[in-house]
């Protein structure tokens, strides 16, 4: 019994984010199947003689079911090997036209295998004098916009172990890489760097540039459970100001959240834009607060696929609102989480109805302590594991012992008559910036 018990804990870890998964569906004749990818290794090449950046990654994975494995990349593969055989990462729409991902045109048995993949980087980039300056930007408002338009990966439900290699050939100009992961410089313009096992498709924050391209101050934050976090804040303009947010705003998210998730933290003021990273953010000084919240809730907690997405942005807008109370006449009625299971972006709503959710659930509660307590402990419970919104529902039932089957039908999930269309409205902490204005802020 116990040897079971074992065999039985094994498979459900190893399977366990690809739990998360939205479900194998059937499409002409063959079975598209959500794997578990295991690690990712990418060597990216930076080439100013030609002025192009190619990447080779080999992506470890699992398959529990026979079928052909989805992954994505926005850009088109020159070469896809599977063990050596030369195969196609086909464009596929997800049931209902939702999305589309990279399927593989191979139907494989339950097993573990190796992707080859190369592919160019176009986006974001640019070629400088003697220089390259490039960003993984990314979106979680438009569908696609994670890392997926410069790399291979899978969706936002699996998490793996990242490494990359990075060279910047052709220059003898000095570089250097803002990210989230642990960079090691092994020769001059030639980087290694590894991310944590935890990170997911929306994760990594990653910039690369020429020495001295920003200005930039550093200093190290002692955190309330004793770590000394190093923080770099890198801007075109004054930092001052960022500096002295972000020493009130720290403080103030442990002592309402508990320790702050990640091991660092690096902030671009770059005056615009606004996009949260695990624990790093391109951001404008007045959405500085709502995208380090982001580093709790979005990159700290995080949303298994679209239909979770409106937690964090819902408690992120709610902190903007100064935490402010609702009662029922002030709730409508949404499907942010109603959504098809195959959507991979966050419905807008959240900003507004989600966040007036969080107020209502903090006053009816308030005898028992409001809400931030509990996002606390959600968030201690389910660190670093992708989740549901159905979760979120249940832990909220647990720790106040209450049933909210009736809350949730009418505003989160949309199971009522009167809908009101999803919003396209602007949101002052998301802007939704063009590919132009992402490529000035490299
Ligand atoms: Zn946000």
């Amino acid at each position: 019994m116990k040897v079971f018990l074992v065999i039985l804990f094994f498979m459900a870890s190893a399977q366990a984010s690809v739990l998360k998964a939205p479900p194998s569906f059937e499409l002409k004749n063959k079975t598209v199947v959500f794997v578990d990818v295991k690690t990712i290794a990418s060597k990216i090449k930076y080439d100013l003689d030609s002025s192009s950046v190619s990447v080779e990654s080999v992506i470890k994975f699992e398959q529990f079911s026979e079928g052909n494995p989805a992954f994505d990349l926005t850009p088109d593969a020159s070469l896809v090997s599977l063990q050596g055989e030369k195969l196609k990462l086909e464009n596929t729409s997800l049931p209902n036209n939702t999305s589309t991902v990279r399927v593989l045109n191979k139907n494989l048995k339950p097993g573990v295998y190796e992707l080859r993949v190369i592919n160019q980087i176009t986006k974001n980039v640019r070629f400088i004098s003697e220089g390259v300056k490039s960003a993984f930007w990314m979106s979680d408002l438009s569908d696609r916009r994670y890392l997926e338009q410069y790399l291979p990966v899978n969706l936002e439900y699996d998490q793996y172990k990242m490494d990359f290699e990075v060279e910047v050939l052709g220059t003898s100009k000095e570089h250097q890489i803002r990210t989230n992961g642990e960079v090691t410089e092994v020769a001059k313009n030639k980087f290694s760097v590894s991310y944590p096992e935890y990170f997911t498709a929306s994760s990594i924050f990653f910039h690369l540039m020429p020495v001295g391209s920003f200005n930039e101050e550093s200093f190290t934050y002692k955190s309330i459970d004793g770590r000394e976090i190093p923080v770099t804040i890198y801007s075109a303009g004054s930092l001052s100001r960022y500096l002295s947010q972000t020493k009130k705003i720290l403080p103030e998210l442990e002592a309402d959240y508990g320790p702050f998730p990640h091991n660092s933290v690096t902030i671009y003021g770059a005056g615009s834009g606004g996009m949260e990273y695990c624990g790093a953010t391109i951001t404008s000084l007045s959405a500085l607060g709502h995208e380090l919240i982001h580093s709790y809730f979005a990159r700290g907690i995080m949303p298994a696929r679209g239909n979770a997405g409106w937690v964090d942005e819902a408690i992120a807008s709610w902190r903007d609102s100064g935490y402010r109370q609702y009662s029922t006449r002030s709730l409508s009625t949404s499907r942010m989480a109603g959504h098809s299971v195959y959507r991979r972006t966050t419905d807008r709503n959240a900003y507004s109805k989600g966040a007036r959710f969080m107020g209502f659930l903090d006053s009816k509660f308030s005898d028992a302590g409001g809400l931030r307590p509990f996002l606390k402990k959600f968030k201690e419970d389910r660190l670093f594991k992708p989740f549901l919104t159905k979760e979120f529902q249940t832990d909220l039932e647990k720790h106040f012992g209450e049933d909210l089957t009736q809350e949730f039908s009418k505003y989160i999930y949309g199971s009522g008559k009167i809908l009101s269309r999803e919003e396209h409205g602007h949101n002052p902490f998301h802007p939704k910036l063009t590919e132009k204005e992402l490529f000035d802020l490299l």
